[in-house]
């Protein structure tokens, strides 16, 4: 948003005043489409006012109209896991998929793996080992970043550690199995990070809304949470939620479709 700003102006600025009709058309054209090509490569690649880090809550992924699957490194534990870390404008609207071209390159993040299976499983089907899921996080939002995908991966990961959201809702006695107050939880994590999250719910089996997601606002430089300059839009929940128990649901499964 803010480049398209500065390009409307530097064409403005750039417009030029020769000696003829004829001269002042060639130039300025010649000149406007330069400028366009250099900008549109550069505002590509960072135009963005913050980012959401997204945490899904596995149980409730499972538990719903999808179902999951385990990734092929096994049952997850239970524990919120990363969704993905993803750049957005304050006036709600994203950008996405900036670099068609780019795919994840696994021997750049070789030495994230590990942890990444720990911290950002993947539950889709059937049964995956998670490549998929992070390049698609990769090309969808990392893309439109100013991070490499190295740096884009590390940032995510070492954000699950500054919230951790699991840890935080129990030093509220907030723990799976029970329900709570939409406001309880809430409270618990602004209580925790500093900052108010957003907290999306899904629909149980049983109909019940259950807590999903909770998405955590990053400035745009990745170096600290700060306060949502705007929540997303109608994924709210009742009053009153569940959070479910991951380590009693299909305990007895591994990793095969459920
Ligand atoms: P859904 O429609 O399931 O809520 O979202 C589908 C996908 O669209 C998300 O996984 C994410 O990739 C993208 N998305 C949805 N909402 C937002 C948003 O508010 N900001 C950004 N940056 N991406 C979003
Ligand atoms: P998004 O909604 O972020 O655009 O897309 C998520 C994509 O990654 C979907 O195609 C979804 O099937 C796949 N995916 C793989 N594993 C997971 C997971 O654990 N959680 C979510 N939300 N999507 C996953």
């Amino acid at each position: 948003m803010k480049c398209l700003h500065y390009t409307t102006i530097l064409l403005q600025q750039h417009s030029i005043r020769p000696t003829s009709w004829e001269m002042e058309f060639k130039n300025s054209v010649f000149i406007k489409i330069f400028i366009s090509i250099c900008l549109s490569i550069l505002c590509s690649s960072h135009d963005f006012d913050f980012f959401y880090f997204v945490q899904q809550w596995p149980a409730s992924y499972c538990d719903s109209r999808h179902s999951c699957c385990y990734p092929t490194t096994g049952k997850p534990a239970e524990d919120f896991s990363i969704h993905g870390l993803w750049p957005n404008y304050d006036d709600g609207k994203w950008p996405s998929n900036c670099q068609r071209q780019s795919s994840l390159d696994q021997s750049q993040i070789s030495d994230l793996l590990n942890i990444m299976h720990k911290d950002w499983p993947t539950l889709a089907c059937p049964s995956a080992d998670g490549i998929r899921f992070w390049g698609h996080e990769w090309k969808k939002h990392g893309t439109c970043t100013s991070l490499d995908q190295h740096a884009y991966f590390q940032v995510a990961l070492d954000f699950k550690k500054r919230a951790n959201l699991l840890q935080i809702l129990g030093n509220a006695g907030i723990r799976p199995g029970k329900f709570y107050s939409m406001e309880s939880m809430k409270q618990a994590i602004e209580d925790g990070v500093g900052y108010t999250p957003f907290i999306e719910c899904n629909i149980d089996s049983s109909g019940n809304h259950q807590l999903f997601q909770v998405y955590m606002c990053v400035d745009s430089s990745a170096s600290s949470f700060i306060q949502c300059p705007v929540f997303p839009h109608g994924r709210s929940c009742g009053s009153n939620i569940e959070f479910p128990s991951f380590s009693d649901q299909y305990s007895n499964i591994s990793h095969d479709e459920l």
